[in-house]
């Protein structure tokens, strides 16, 4: 499995250093930003699996890059865990408030650190989950790399499997193209958005009579959905 890319916000070189070399340590690969200028390029180029923002950052304070990376469409799932000095209540509601997943006070331990970055890519990643999921009667098993409807075996491409684990772990709500370019693709952001339509096309057909259930939502995105209404299903 790909490793976690982690984006550290922080402008204390000392402290970035420290908790890099830990997280490469302990299968991450982190990324670091010495402030919210230099974050924004780094998710404009690859969107991290999780952000480590410190609160005080020279220009742009750390609360000031959460409410805009939340109010972001392209920013606003990815797990987002703050950083603060202060030991103050309020700072620490005003982060998560700010859409803030979680806070660690510093000085922190490297083991603290570490348990809460796992537990907000848990929270936040569900299609990295091991356990089998299943809409209607199609089930996908990712620890066994299987696709059945009906409970009969059906062959998918690697991309196509990735695609539908996505699908099948975000059912019933709307995915853009660029998102799902995003979620799916990952690393490779500069593939063009038809890419994806060819990819659905193929996971349709794979999937036979459960094809259905990718719905295309015309000028929007895709869907998978238990209840396919034929009209969209179709397009
Ligand atoms: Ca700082």
């Amino acid at each position: 499995m790909k490793k976690p890319r982690i984006l550290i916000v922080e402008d204390e070189p000392d402290i970035a250093e420290l908790v890099a070399v830990n997280l490469r340590h302990n299968g991450f690969a982190p990324v670091w930003a010495e402030d919210g200028a230099g974050a924004q390029l780094e998710i404009d180029a690859v969107l991290p699996d999780a952000i480590l923002l410190d609160w005080m950052l020279p220009g742009q304070s750390g609360l000031a890059l959460a409410r805009r990376w939340r109010s972001d469409p392209r920013t606003k799932a990815i797990p987002l865990l703050m950083i603060t000095a202060r030991g103050d209540e309020p700072d620490k509601v005003a982060g998560l408030d700010a859409g803030a997943d979680d806070y660690i006070t510093k000085p922190f331990s490297t083991q603290e650190l570490l348990a809460r970055i796992r537990a907000v890519l848990r929270r936040r990643a569900p299609e990295q989950a091991s356990e089998s999921v299943s809409v209607g009667h199609l089930t996908l098993d990712p620890s066994a790399y299987r696709v059945t409807w009906d409970q009969q075996p059906l062959r998918l491409g690697p991309t196509e499997f990735k695609l539908l684990n996505y699908l099948m772990r975000h059912p019933e709500r709307v995915h853009s193209r660029a998102q799902l370019l995003d979620k799916v693709w990952g690393d490779h952001v500069f593939i063009e958005e038809r890419t994806v339509d060819v990819h659905v096309k193929r996971l349709r057909e794979a999937l036979g009579p459960g094809g259905a259930l990718v719905e295309t939502v015309r000028g929007a995105g895709y869907r998978l959905t238990a209840m396919p209404a034929s009209s969209t299903a179709a397009a």
